[in-house]
């Protein structure tokens, strides 16, 4: 349904035998322009032609790839579903004002006809021309509106169905596109929430290593200390035991000492006596 009336909008708007456009885009994307060509038995300008046109509008977008055996750009349509029923939904109510319009002349003024010439006028001209046709001079009849009244009224509410189709349609797509939106920003915000924690796995981890380094590192100093104090410690006994032997030395060398000075004051002795004997 939708469908037959776009093929009527583009009509309106590109001209006759253009409808067919609709057809071919609908429901597809990035069509390439050559096969749309092909389908609609048009030359590549003709269609380009009627694209234009309808882009002019945003009803449909392109995007063109360049063909590297032939060196040229060829364009692929895309035909814009939400703009076109938008398009298509402003241009069902204007239709609607005008038949309001229309139904509200009819019901509240008079028209005359000339049935010989097949022309009606409203009552001020009518009344210019005294009631009788411009053309052939006979008397005007009034027309009777109850015909074209009900030929409006049953316009309006064919045109007010396609408009509430139209405007359902729109309401489905809309909710379809924000369910899409939604999707992917519930992804975005998933993909942010995954990097999230990442990144805190990869802190955390990064803090333990550095826990763990200044552990090492309190460990490998305590280690250090002790074995330093055990170092220090048998440096110290070393130093005790050499001190001791010194001591010990001292007093073999003192006592020998003492035992040559006595051998030696016992052989002065000795020396004195001799002497005074000579
Ligand atoms: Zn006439």
């Amino acid at each position: 349904m939708q469908v037959k009336l776009l093929h009527d909008l583009v009509e309106e708007m590109a001209g006759e035998n253009t409808g067919r456009i609709v057809e071919i885009l609908f429901g597809k994307r990035d069509v390439n322009e050559f096969s749309i060509a092909k389908k609609m038995e048009l030359t590549i300008n003709q269609v380009r032609n009627i694209l234009y046109k309808l882009s002019a509008d945003g009803l449909v977008t392109f995007i063109r790839k360049k063909d590297k055996r032939k060196g040229w750009y060829i364009y692929y349509w895309t035909l814009k579903t939400e703009k076109c029923l938008v398009r298509l939904e402003k241009s069902l109510m204007d239709k609607i004002d005008g038949l309001k319009h229309l139904l509200d002349s009819r019901e509240t003024r008079r028209f005359y006809s000339c049935k010989s010439c097949a022309i009606e006028v409203g009552e001020e001209k009518a009344l210019e021309h005294g009631f009788s046709c411009e053309e052939c001079a006979e008397v005007y009849d009034l027309s009777d509106n109850s015909g074209s009244i009900r030929d409006t009224k049953s316009k309006i509410t064919r045109v007010e169905k396609d408009l509430t189709l139209i405007q359902g349609e729109l309401v489905l797509l809309r909710a379809k596109i924000a369910k899409k939106r939604a999707k992917e920003d519930k992804k975005m915000d998933k993909e942010e929430a995954d990097r999230k924690v990442l990144m805190k796995g990869i802190r955390a981890e990064a803090r333990k290593k550095v826990a763990k380094a200044k552990a090492l590192g309190k460990t490998v100093k305590k280690k250090v200390s002790v074995k330093k104090k055990i170092v220090a410690k048998k440096v110290v006994a070393k130093k005790k035991i050499v001190a001791k032997k010194v001591v010990a030395k001292k007093k073999v060398v003192t006592k020998k000492l003492s035992v040559v000075k006595k051998k030696l004051s016992l052989a002065q002795k000795l020396k004195k006596r001799i002497s005074r004997r000579k």
